[in-house]
């Protein structure tokens, strides 16, 4: 299962960055790539399942999907797809390409500070 993967890796950077940290993690701030199809509530529960017993037991994930981003072909501009009108924002033209999905990225840990 993919989202099993995923949840373990960031179970390991959140623990690889709580070690210098003087506070317990409660919540970590994520974000992925639309097209990455990661089911938020899947990584959610593998997470509390994989967490269990570990610092991390307990820590809120925060998920945000970055929408997919084109490039204009004619203008050069970069912008926001948008599925019901797929046209380029700045020159209204149909041809332009697709760029590569955001990667999965860890943005923010939050410690309690006690
Ligand atoms: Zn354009």
């Amino acid at each position: 299962m993919h989202e099993a993967a995923i949840a373990q890796s960031l179970l390991d950077a959140i623990l690889t960055e709580a070690q210098s940290q003087p506070g317990k993690p409660v919540a970590a701030k994520i974000s992925c790539g639309a097209f990455s199809a990661l089911n938020n509530e899947v990584l959610c529960f593998a997470f509390e399942a994989i967490s269990k017993g570990t610092p991390c037991e307990g820590l809120k994930l925060d998920i945000e999907q970055k929408p997919i981003q084109a490039k204009c072909k004619k203008c050069g501009e970069t912008f926001v797809f948008d599925l019901h009108r797929p046209v380029c924002t700045k020159c209204q033209c149909e041809e332009f390409e697709l760029l590569p999905d955001a990667p999965l990225l860890l943005n923010e840990i939050e410690f309690d500070e006690k």
